[in-house]
C-alpha cells in the first residue's frame, strides 16, 4: 500500500469513529435530567446480595441501614427491595449478564446496593457471561465513577470523580496502524461527558458543604481535548460561586498527593478517565485494604454502589465468609445515603465506621474465626451509632 492509500483507508476509519461518537454526543443531549431525590417518595433503593461473600456482608450493611433509616423508612421516604435473579448460578441459568427480569427490577430502584457479582473465568463450570458489573454500568449509563479515600489519622478526605465513558478509553480498542511504522489512538471529551461529571462533582460538595473542587488534567499538552476539559470546568464552576474551583496538572497532581503538607488541602477531584484510573489507585493505597474501600457508579438517573473487592471465593471455600469485614459495603453505603441527601445520616454512619474500624477496633476482623464475625461488627456499629456523643467521640481520635 503506498502513502496515499494508507491515508484514505486512515481517513475512512477515522470518518466511522467520528460517526459513532457524534451518536452519543446526540444520545447525551437528548439524555434525562438528574433525578430529584427530594421529589422522590419513596426512594427505593434497591439491594443486590451478590456472590460468595456478597449476601453476607450486604446482609450486615442493610441491619445497620434499617436501624439507621427507621423513621424514612416507617415514614415511607426509603423503602429497601430485594431484587433477586442477580446470582451467578441465576445469570448462568439465563445465559444473560443481566437477565431482563432483574434488569426490568434493577430499573424500577432509584439507587442500588450491590454486593459483588461474580464474573465467569476459563474452568468455571458457568457459560462465558460478560461481567454483570460492565453490563450495569452500561445499560444504567453509570458515566461517573467515584471513590472515596480517607485516612483521618493522616487528615486525608479526599474524594475522585473520574469519568467513566470517554476519554482514553472510549476507543481504547479502536486505534490503528496507519502504515507499519505509524500507530495511532485516539482520546475523545465532549462538552457533555466533561459537563455531567464536572457538576456531580460539585453537587456533591455543595451537598455536603465541600468548599473546594479540583479539576486535574494536562491541558497544558493535550490542548485540544483536555483544554475541553478543563474550559467546561471553569464554566460549570461559576454555577457555584461558593465553592473554591482550582486546576491541577495530573503530573503534579500524582506529586501533591504524596506531599503531607499540602495533601490534606484537596477535597473533591474531578478528573478524565486514564487520570482518574491511575490517581485512584496511587490514591487508594494510603488507605489500606479492600475490605475497607467503597465505591459509587453514577449516572443521571441511577446510582450503583458497591464494595470495591469481588466475591472472595476463597473464603467462602474455607467457610469464612461469615467473617467478612462488611466496611466496605457499609462504606458504599453511606456514600449512598449522600447520594440521595440523607447527608446527616451519612455522617453519623461513617462516624461510626472509622470508630469502630479505625480508631477503637473494640470489634476486630481477622477474616476468620480467631476475629470478629461481620455480625459482630455491625451490633459494634448499630452500638456507637445510639452515643449521643457520637460526634465528640469521633472528634476525640482525630487529636
Ligand atoms: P476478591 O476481591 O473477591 O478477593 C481477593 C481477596 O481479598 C479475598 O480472597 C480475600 O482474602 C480478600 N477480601 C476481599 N474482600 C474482603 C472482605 N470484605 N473482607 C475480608 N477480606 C476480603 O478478588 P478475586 O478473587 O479476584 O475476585 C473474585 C470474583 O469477584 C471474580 O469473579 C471477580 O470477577 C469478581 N469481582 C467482582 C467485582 C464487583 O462486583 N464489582 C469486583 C472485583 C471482582
Amino acid at each position: 500500500m503506498n502513502q496515499t492509500e494508507a491515508i484514505e483507508r486512515a481517513k475512512e476509519h477515522f470518518a466511522k469513529l467520528l460517526d459513532s461518537q457524534l451518536k452519543r454526543v446526540e444520545q447525551m443531549k437528548a439524555g434525562e435530567d438528574w433525578a430529584d431525590y427530594s421529589e422522590l417518595k419513596p426512594i427505593i433503593v434497591g439491594v443486590v446480595g451478590g456472590d460468595g461473600i456478597g449476601p453476607y456482608i450486604t446482609k450486615e450493611a442493610v441491619r445497620v441501614l434499617e436501624y439507621l433509616l427507621q423513621k424514612e423508612i416507617t415514614e415511607g421516604k426509603v423503602q429497601l427491595r430485594d431484587i433477586p435473579g442477580l446470582t451467578i448460578e441465576e445469570r448462568a441459568k439465563a445465559n444473560k449478564a443481566l437477565p431482563e427480569e432483574a434488569l426490568a427490577a434493577l430499573k424500577e430502584c432509584h439507587v442500588i446496593l450491590k454486593g459483588p457479582l461474580t464474573t465467569p473465568k476459563k474452568g468455571d463450570p458457568w457459560p462465558n457471561l460478560e461481567s454483570a458489573n460492565v453490563s450495569m454500568r452500561r445499560e444504567l449509563d453509570l458515566f461517573a465513577n467515584v471513590r472515596p479515600v480517607k485516612v483521618p489519622k493522616q487528615g486525608i478526605d479526599w474524594i475522585f470523580y473520574r469519568e467513566n465513558t470517554e476519554g482514553e478509553y472510549v476507543l481504547g480498542s479502536k486505534g490503528f496502524n496507519v502504515t507499519d511504522d505509524l500507530a495511532v489512538d485516539f482520546k475523545v471529551i465532549t462538552t457533555q461527558g466533561a459537563e455531567r461529571i464536572v457538576r456531580l462533582a460539585f453537587e456533591y460538595a455543595k451537598k455536603n458543604g465541600i468548599k473546594r473542587v479540583s479539576a486535574v488534567t494536562k491541558a497544558n499538552v493535550i490542548k485540544t481535548t483536555d483544554g475541553k476539559f478543563l474550559e467546561t470546568a471553569k464554566k460549570v464552576a461559576k454555577d457555584y460561586p461558593d465553592i473554591q474551583f482550582d486546576d491541577w496538572f495530573v503530573d503534579i497532581m500524582a506529586a501533591k498527593l504524596v506531599d503531607e503538607k499540602r495533601r490534606k488541602d484537596f477535597k473533591v477531584i474531578v478528573l478524565p478517565n486514564l487520570y482518574g484510573d491511575i490517581l485512584t489507585d496511587e490514591a487508594a493505597e494510603f488507605q489500606g485494604g479492600v475490605g475497607t474501600a467503597g465505591s459509587a457508579n453514577i449516572g443521571k438517573r441511577y446510582a450503583m454502589f458497591e464494595a470495591i473487592h469481588g466475591s472472595a471465593p476463597r473464603m467462602v471455600q474455607e467457610g469464612r465468609a461469615a467473617y467478612a469485614d462488611p466496611s466496605s459495603i457499609m462504606r458504599a453505603a453511606v456514600m449512598l445515603l449522600r447520594h440521595i441527601g440523607l447527608v446527616d445520616q451519612a455522617k453519623e454512619f461513617e462516624m461510626a465506621l472509622d470508630i469502630c474500624g479505625q480508631f477503637e477496633k473494640k470489634v476486630a476482623l481477622t477474616g476468620r474465626a480467631d476475629g470478629a464475625s461481620g455480625a459482630e461488627f455491625a451490633d459494634y456499629v448499630m452500638e456507637t451509632l445510639k452515643d449521643r456523643n457520637l460526634e465528640s467521640r469521633w472528634k476525640g481520635f482525630q487529636r
